[in-house]
């Protein structure tokens, strides 16, 4: 589903990805885990094309998106991604069901199918009676749902999300988790998740360990290979004693 193969990335003369390989199954949850700066944030943006690597490849549900020109990339990640961030980002001026729709319009679907796909989903998300409600009028939980809806809008087969529960409670935390599940196993989406929370990473499929851009296995394969190096050196070493 989502291949990613030798991809690095600097800002300025600071190198945050360090060649990263990683295979992601369809309907996989997977959570990506590590310190503050260790390129956790940076992976997920170029996942989701809105960043571009300096090296390497992406492969996503079969397309090379770096292959892809500006058009067909916005296409792309309009039809085949879906974002969620900490913060809901929905715009205020529009309802919950409009910031719903607004992704679908932009696909190109109809006034009508788009609002048919948005009631279906804030319907899914146990807001129905919420359609007309602005973000300011929505509680946190709430608001959340509604960005995960408007993610789910145009049925892409990836989920992209950057701690998508670090601005909730605990309850409506437990809940999101609980939704990413209960859609995965419904529709059968692909979970990328960037997150601080451990209690999430423990119930997702499999957790990703990043440090200082590099996959933590990476990190210990290095330093396993290093401490090899010194001790065949050093073994070397005592061999000419
Ligand atoms: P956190 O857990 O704090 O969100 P992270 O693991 O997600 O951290 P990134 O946001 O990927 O880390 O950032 C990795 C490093 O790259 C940091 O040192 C950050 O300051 C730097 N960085 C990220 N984006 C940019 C940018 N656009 N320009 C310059 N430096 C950047």
């Amino acid at each position: 589903m989502i291949d990613i193969k030798g991809i690095t990335k600097s800002f300025g003369s600071l190198q945050v990805l360090k060649g990263i390989d990683l295979h992601i199954g369809k309907g996989e949850v997977v959570s990506i885990v590590g310190p503050s700066g260790a390129g956790k944030t940076t992976l997920l943006q170029i996942i989701g094309t809105l960043d571009k690597p300096d090296s390497g490849q992406i492969i996503i549900d079969g397309t090379d998106v770096s292959r892809l020109n500006r058009k067909k990339l916005s296409e792309f990640r309009n039809q085949r991604i879906g974002f969620v961030f900490q913060f809901h980002q929905l715009l205020p001026e529009f309802t919950a069901l409009e910031n719903i729709m607004i992704p679908a319009l932009i696909g190109g679907k109809s006034r009508s199918e788009a609002k048919k796909k948005a009631e279906a989903l804030l319907d899914f998300m146990g807001l129905a009676d919420r359609a007309k409600h602005k973000p300011n009028e929505l509680s946190g939980g709430e608001k959340q749902r509604v960005a995960v809806a408007r993610a789910l809008v145009n049925d892409p087969a990836v989920i992209l999300a950057d701690e998508p529960s670090g601005s909730l409670d605990s309850k409506n935390k437990e809940e999101l988790h609980q939704l990413f599940f209960s859609l995965r196993d419904k529709l059968g989406q692909t979970f990328v998740i960037v997150t601080h929370d451990e209690n999430l990473a423990k119930i997702t499929d499999r957790t990703i360990a990043m440090r200082d851009g590099m996959l933590e296995t990476d990190v210990n394969a290095a330093a396993d290979a290093a401490t090899a190096a010194s001790s065949s050196t050093a073994t070397t070493d005592n061999d000419t004693d």
